[in-house]
């Protein structure tokens, strides 16, 4: 068990096994006599872990043959230039459903013609625009499935009829999801299945090479599937924990299962929320994610604010300050959340409502 309750919107929690197979690896890797950090990446023990790291991103999301599986040392904020760079040719539209998926666009905006097809800025993003229609001359449309700011997402995989591209940084493996609608899913590691440092690609192959602009060698994708996303040199060291973070999660049967407790987790705290006088929800009840969960005072007791903030903490809450644009509370619970942590956090709630009432 972890000494305190880690609610950390990203860099967060990750599995105890993970972390105590890092602290081996980076004693003694595979009994080579050397830190993970300290051999080759050509190493045949090392080729080992990249091959089981990318079966295991292809068993546990059921991935097709036709996509390939890349691992890029650049967060999801340099996935927004990938995006554009490889797919924009003429139009793109975006799904503008909060700060990320406004700076993923920002980037394409750099490079063509890319809009927001529908918004949710008229009430900070507090839900997912809906009723739109996408035109069927866009290059791509792209969607945030997770908005880790405000706490809302798209829990279903959507029928696109053009290339649909989304940024799945904070909701990756939490739940199954049907590859084949996406052309395109990227998102940095540190969310749900690793460490800082790596970030994810899963990227339908025959869509590449379409576009007529210069790709940048690192910027092209074809660069990294060629090279088996070893063209430079890894990070080795977060690739490992993914690795570790994915094995953890198929040991816990998969993620049929791991979406099951994270919707139970993300129940209990909901219902705490709605049940105590003290505190509201931020986010539309039916977009509400199963990752973020944002909160606040409830009107009339704002001032109490700061003081629940101490009384988490004494009781060893860590990370659940709101995002600065939402203010309030947000707790992070990510697949690693064990649900005692969010019991404690909603009994420390229940508590705080008895000190007031
Ligand atoms: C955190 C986050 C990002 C940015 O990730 P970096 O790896 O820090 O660039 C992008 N999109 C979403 C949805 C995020 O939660």
């Amino acid at each position: 068990m972890k000494k305190v309750h880690i609610f950390n919107a990203g860099p967060c929690v990750l599995p105890e096994p993970a972390i105590e197979a890092a602290i081996e690896a980076l004693k003694d890797f595979k009994g080579t006599g050397m830190s993970v950090i300290e051999i080759s990446h050509r190493a045949k023990e090392w080729e080992s872990v990249m091959d089981e790291c990318r079966s295991l991103w292809r068993e546990l999301l059921d991935i097709p043959e036709e996509y390939e599986v890349l691992f890029l040392s650049s967060g999801a904020s340099m996935g927004f230039l990938y995006v554009a760079m490889n797919f924009l040719e003429k139009k793109a539209a975006y799904l503008e459903s909060g700060a990320w998926a406004k700076k993923a666009l920002k980037e394409a905006k750099g490079l063509g013609e890319a809009y927001a097809i529908a918004s949710s800025a008229d009430k900070n993003f507090c839900y997912i625009p809906k009723g739109y229609e996408i035109p069927t001359d866009l290059d791509y449309f792209h969607i945030t499935t997770n908005n880790t700011i405000y706490g809302t997402e798209i829990k279903e995989d959507m029928d696109c009829p053009v290339p649909l591209i989304a940024d799945m940084s904070s909701d990756i493996m939490s739940r199954p999801v049907d590859v084949r609608k996406y052309a395109m899913i990227y998102g940095g590691a540190q969310k749900n299945v690793g460490p800082a440092g790596v970030s994810f690609c899963i990227v339908k192959k025959d869509l590449l090479g379409k576009v007529s602009r210069y790709i940048p060698t690192m910027l092209d994708l074809r660069t990294h599937i060629k090279g088996t996303s070893m063209f430079n040199t890894p990070p080795v060291f977060s690739i490992f924990v993914m690795n570790e973070t994915l094995k953890w999660i198929k040991a816990q049967g998969g993620l049929k299962v791991i979406q099951e407790n994270n919707e139970a987790k993300a129940a209990l705290l909901y219902d705490e929320i709605d049940r105590n006088s003290l505190f509201v929800g931020t986010a539309a009840k039916e977009d509400r994610s199963i990752m973020n969960v944002c909160f606040v005072m409830a009107p009339g007791y704002e001032e109490l604010q700061d003081e629940f903030m101490a009384f988490a903490k004494e009781r060893k809450m860590v990370g659940i300050k709101g995002h600065r644009s939402v203010g309030g509370f947000r707790a992070s619970i990510y697949n690693a959340c064990p649900v005692e942590s969010v019991k404690a956090l909603v009994e420390c709630m229940q508590e705080f409502e008895k000190l007031h009432k």
